[in-house]
């Protein structure tokens, strides 16, 4: 599948997540371009601060991961969103290869942070990938954001080169 093909599936989890209120995230989990699992934010839902889309696809599927990346498969993850440090935190630890995700967040977006920690996390060497399908999911995040208010939008625009 194509990076389009899996941010579209990503998108539609978002979709999911916010016809049921819920922070408008997706994300997809493959292992050697083939799909294991997809997931969606469900904090609002579950009034927990823990299930992000990302994190929960970690959690469910830690073990498989584990054994995937010694085993020399290639791991990724998508996102519609960039995930925030507790989300990337959990992706380096689980030594994923790859993330790729649509928009860049303002607020709590933490992929840049990679060049600033320690050695151990430098050296897992993840490729990152970002802006794909920013525009289909950017209508999708400013439906929440009407509500809730959480970005300056004039300022995600900006940093997501829309302004
Ligand atoms: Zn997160």
């Amino acid at each position: 599948m194509t990076d389009l093909e899996v941010m579209e599936i990503a998108i539609q989890e978002a979709k999911t997540a916010l016809s049921k209120s819920n922070f408008p995230v997706g994300a997809v989990l493959l292992i050697n371009k083939e799909i294991i699992d997809k997931s969606q934010n469900q904090n609002r839902e579950l009034g927990t601060l823990c299930f992000h889309a990302e994190n929960s696809l970690l959690i469910k599927h830690s073990s498989l991961i584990k054994q995937a990346v010694q085993g020399k498969d290639f791991v990724e993850i998508y996102s519609t969103l960039e995930p925030c440090l507790y989300c990337f935190a959990g992706i380096l630890q689980h030594n994923i290869h790859r993330l790729v995700f649509s928009v860049s967040d303002p607020n709590v977006g933490a992929s840049s942070i990679l060049p600033y920690l320690n050695d151990w996390y430098r050296k897992k060497n993840i490729t990152i990938e970002k802006n794909i399908l920013v525009d289909t999911y950017l209508p999708i995040l400013y439906e929440d954001n009407k509500r809730y208010n959480r970005y300056d939008w004039d300022k995600l625009l900006a940093l997501n080169n829309r302004k």
